[in-house]
């Protein structure tokens, strides 16, 4: 059961829709909301989404600005911001993954315009209150309330689109955000359970949409699990991973969600060994005992990367990684030692199965 007797919840008021070309809704949603003057986002290869939902939106689209980039780079928020001003606008509309929902969340910090938000990947940012960005090289995260979009419109149809290796990587991101929140110190019952089922949604409906990529219903399901993995991430703390995929990303520029993909495994395996009760949904899930090699053989089925040298990353920079992974002391189940963390980055190095 994952009933516990005493436990702090919170919830984000946002409204959520699912549909197939359920994009097409932004107008309605803007009409409800008194909106009439919206900045369309993306990112430049996004830029067709992004005109075709301006189109829709007639005159209540008062400009696209289709330059968001990865990491969310102060120096383009200013430049859209420049744009916002230019235009007037009442709210945003986020088309994409997480790069352009980034810019969406790092205009509403600045500015606490309202939100609507169509994702395209599973990574989930559009589920929480966190924004990442970047300047002079430097990653820094906050959580606000201003920053947690309004409208969430889910539409299968969109991320159809989403190339195959991107769905895998981006699946496996998603249930790392689960995975973690199932032995967060700041768990809840209801935290637990979304994670359960956003894992399960994906554990199901992945292998459905690698066999039928536009499967509709397939890939709805698995944006229903990304809205679940999301959500948790925004609501309770995370640990070993995602502080070693941040600093992998961050350090050594190893791309976000291959990262997430690979590492993941190895990280459940070493946190397995001091929580084994809390992960045990984990095995169960993806399909064996033990939770880091459930998911390790998860991934090499659904054709994820698994070793962290192709990414580009030198067996020389182990070292280095390891030395930054242990810097910062951050809560974790399991304790966090240089040597643990030196043989897990081995590991995913070399991409063997988790020990
Ligand atoms: P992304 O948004 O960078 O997208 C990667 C590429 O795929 C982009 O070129 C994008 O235009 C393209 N793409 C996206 N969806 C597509 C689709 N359906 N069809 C075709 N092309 C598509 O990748 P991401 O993994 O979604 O986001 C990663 C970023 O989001 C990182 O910066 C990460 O830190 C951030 N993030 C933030 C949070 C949060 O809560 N703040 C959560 C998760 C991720």
């Amino acid at each position: 059961s994952y009933f516990q007797p005493e436990f702090t919840a919170r919830s984000a008021a946002v409204r959520v829709r699912f549909a197939p070309g359920v994009r097409r809704e932004v107008a309605a949603e803007l009409d409800r909301l008194g909106l009439t003057r919206a900045l369309v986002l993306s990112t430049p290869p996004q830029s067709d989404s992004a005109m075709a939902i301006a189109e829709d939106l007639g005159s209540r689209a008062a400009g696209v600005f289709s330059r968001a980039a990865m990491h969310t780079p102060v120096a383009v928020t200013e430049e859209a911001m420049a744009h916002v001003a230019e235009i007037g606008a009442d709210c945003v509309v986020a088309v994409g993954g997480g790069s352009t929902i980034g810019l969406g969340k790092a205009i509403a910090y600045r500015t606490d315009l309202p939100q609507i938000v169509v994702p395209t990947t599973y990574a989930g940012s559009e589920a929480t209150p966190i924004l990442g960005q970047t300047e002079n090289g430097v990653k820094t995260t906050l959580s606000d309330a201003k920053v947690q979009p309004e409208v969430i419109l889910y539409d299968a149809e969109l991320v159809a689109t989403l190339p195959l290796a991107m769905t895998v990587t981006s699946a496996l991101n998603a249930i790392a955000h689960a995975a973690e929140a199932l032995y967060a110190q700041d768990r809840n019952p209801l935290s637990t359970a979304l994670a359960v089922e956003g894992m399960r949604a994906f554990a199901s409906a992945l292998p459905r949409v690698l066999e039928a990529p536009d499967d509709l219903a397939a890939r709805g399901e698995t944006l229903y699990g990304a809205w679940l993995c999301g959500t948790v991430l925004g609501q309770v703390g995370m640990a070993l991973h995602h502080k070693l995929c941040h600093t992998l990303g961050g350090s050594f520029d190893l791309p976000h969600a291959e990262t997430h993909a690979i590492v993941l495994p190895h990280a459940i395996a070493y946190n397995a060994a001091a929580v084994p009760d809390l992960l045990a949904p984990v095995a169960r899930i993806f399909g064996g005992t033990e939770p880091g090699a459930a998911l390790h053989a998860f991934a090499t089925r659904a054709g994820a990367p698994l070793a962290l040298r192709d990414l580009g990353l030198s067996e020389a920079d182990l070292d280095r990684a390891a030395d930054l992974a242990v810097t910062k002391p951050y809560w974790n189940p399991a304790p966090v030692n240089r040597d643990g963390i030196r043989a897990l980055l081995d590991a995913a190095w070399g991409g063997r199965a988790p020990g």
